[in-house]
């Protein structure tokens, strides 16, 4: 059952956005088969002006006769139902899309979460939060935006320039040569402006950048400034940034006055181009007027898809690494079903836990532990310390299987780990960490998350035990006061203390505390070491400790470093022995 390792190929980003689509296939279908039909009734409305002008031009020229008014106003009625339809079929297909994309990403974000509570802590290990969280939010967002329209517009876009180019061509194909030689060079020669300008742009804003660097450190600083009579010196240093700045504001300012007009000089050059091919194609007979007119307007036409295309290929790119990144997490391989593997009575364990030879390194090419072996019997205390890396956190990510072990038996209650089900086995620990994790919810949610379908007597009961309830009872709503991470009145050594009772009803046969007692005021540390003391009463209990002396009492200590066991004895045997551990102690108490 080792892990298999290698993911499939990458898939195609389209194919399983698809996926999630599939269930308003039609929405999207109607909405795509929506903005085609708009798109055609768009490239093809300036042609249809064109013929109006032409029949107009013939009825002049045959002296105002011969015009069949019914037909004429037919044609002006067409042409304005090709425009209306053309222009609101974007809205028509926004609505059904703005449904999709909601439904789509909703999915999706339900897929993410539950995917989180199955990836194993290796994958959460080796990914910052602020990496996951920024994938569940602004990917997420990313990616809805991709749905609701940057790909269909990109789709759009494209069709729509294909067909004003074609129908520029069946206006009058000379004239569509003309201006497709123009375009480009008209197109380079912006492109290479609006570059030129954009230096001035950068250098603004890193001066702007400076210029804050600056303040920042000045006005933080403040008192040191003073203290160092540096304040002639940092007003002459901001003299000078300041005056780069405004070098810097004025140049890039004239640069982006500059742009338009040049923009505009170029754009009519073009037209001028075409217009004087076309007036000449109108004097030879080759061209009508209300092909001319025609023309014009799709020249006209050209650049609004032609800018938003290359704007939504740039949107469309980063959706797709987006859709990339979340996939990348719902690619993760999951931990491996164990429904099937030995249940594990938890009312039954005793609590003697064993590591027999243990191989283990989280990466392949680096073997932390080598055949560490130690024994835990029932109920005793087993501290376990050492320098920081030594491997201590290690011990307990292996006990509770966070990670699996490359060799070697992890024992409880003489039985491999490895055989019972890894949700069963977590079961029969209980964990108290260094940063005490309290959620969204009452004080009475919070506790009761160590026992389903706790009663509040029971709730109570265990707050009691671990001396809680004197400040939950002052709580102008006790129990039920509403806590959080970020909001919460309490106080660090009262959330551990929570965190305790939420220990002691769950009722776990062993026990990992991690450090539990730092960073705390000596009252509550008291309050805390003697809850925990309580709880240790017929438990097997880990303690990781940095500060030797609250383990004296531990019955066995186990020294490690480098990941290696050291040292293993009670406080007195160690200190006899003379060895790391004694140093170790010794040089605590001194300090
Ligand atoms: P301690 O708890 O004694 O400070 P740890 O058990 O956390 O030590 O770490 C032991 C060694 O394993 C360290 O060298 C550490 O860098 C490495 N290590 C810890 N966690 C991981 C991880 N998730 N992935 C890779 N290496 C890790």
């Amino acid at each position: 059952m080792t892990a298999k390792s290698g993911r499939g190929p990458p898939k195609n980003p389209l194919k399983r956005l698809a996926g999630y689509i599939y269930k308003e296939r039609w929405l999207v279908i109607v909405a795509v088969a929506v903005m085609v039909a708009g798109s055609f009734a768009l490239a093809f409305a300036p042609k249809m002006a064109g013929n109006l002008i032409d029949v107009l031009t013939q009825y002049v020229r045959d002296g105002y006769t011969g015009l069949d008014m019914g037909a004429f106003v037919i044609m002006i009625l067409e042409i304005a139902a090709l425009y209306v339809f053309g222009n609101c079929a974007t809205m028509l297909s926004n609505r059904n899309m703005t449904i999709v994309s909601r439904n789509a990403t909703q999915r999706m974000r339900r897929n993410l979460h539950n995917k989180l509570n199955r990836v194993p802590i290796s994958f959460l290990d080796s990914h910052p939060s602020g990496d996951i969280s920024s994938r569940l939010t602004n990917d997420l967002s990313t990616v809805e935006s991709l749905i609701e329209s940057d790909l269909l517009n990109l789709i759009v876009q494209i069709l729509l320039i294909v067909l004003i180019a074609i129908m520029m061509v069946v206006v009058n194909p000379l004239l569509a040569v003309v201006y497709i030689v123009l375009m480009p060079v008209s197109f380079l020669l912006i492109r290479y402006i609006t570059k030129k300008t954009k230096k001035g742009f950068k250098l603004q804003q890193s001066t702007v950048g400076d210029l804050n660097g600056f303040m920042g450190d000045i006005i933080g600083n403040h008192a040191l400034v003073k203290s160092y009579n540096m304040e002639e010196v940092s007003e002459r240093r901001f003299s000078e940034i300041n005056r780069r700045f405004h070098r810097a504001y004025v140049r890039s300012k004239f640069a982006s006055g500059f742009i338009m007009p040049v923009t505009l000089i170029i754009n009519n050059l073009g037209y001028i181009c075409i217009s004087i091919f076309g007036a000449y194609m109108i004097i030879d007979g080759t061209l009508s007027l209300g092909g001319f007119t025609a023309f014009l307007l799709y020249g006209q036409m050209l650049g609004g898809p032609l800018q938003s295309a290359s704007s939504s290929m740039n949107q469309v790119q980063s959706g797709f690494a987006a859709v990339d990144r979340l996939f990348e997490i719902l690619d993760v391989e999951e931990e491996p079903d164990e429904s099937d593997l030995a249940k594990l009575d938890v009312s039954r364990v005793e609590g003697r836990v064993a590591f027999d030879s243990v191989t283990f390194g989280y990466v392949p090419e680096k073997t932390l532990f080598r055949d560490v072996s130690f024994e835990a019997d029932p109920g005793s205390v087993v501290a376990i310390v050492g320098p920081s890396g030594a491997g201590k956190t290690t011990i307990i990510n292996l006990l509770m299987r966070f990670y699996e072990i490359n060799d070697g038996r992890i024992l409880v209650d003489g039985e491999n780990t490895r055989e019972i089900n890894r949700d069963e086995l977590r079961k029969a620990f209980g964990m108290v960490l260094q940063d005490s994790w309290v959620f969204d919810g009452t004080i009475a949610d919070n506790i009761a998350y160590g026992k389903e379908g706790a009663t509040r007597e029971e709730i109570v009961q265990a707050a009691r035990t671990v001396g809680c309830d004197t400040f939950i009872d002052v709580l102008p709503d006790g129990y039920d006061t509403h806590i959080s991470e970020e909001n919460s009145q309490l106080s660090v050594g009262e959330k551990q203390l929570l965190v305790l009772a939420r220990a002691v009803l769950a009722d776990p046969r062993i026990l990992i505390l991690d450090e539990a007692t730092s960073n705390m005021d000596t009252r509550t540390e008291a309050l805390v070491t003697k809850a925990m003391e309580r709880m240790m009463e017929g438990r097997t209990t880990f303690i990781i400790a940095h500060r030797l002396f609250t383990i004296r009492n531990a019955d066995k200590i186990i020294f490690m470093k480098d990941g290696d066991i050291k040292e293993v004895g009670s406080h007195d045997e160690l200190m006899e022995l003379d060895g790391l551990y004694a140093d170790m102690y010794r040089s605590m108490s001194s300090s």
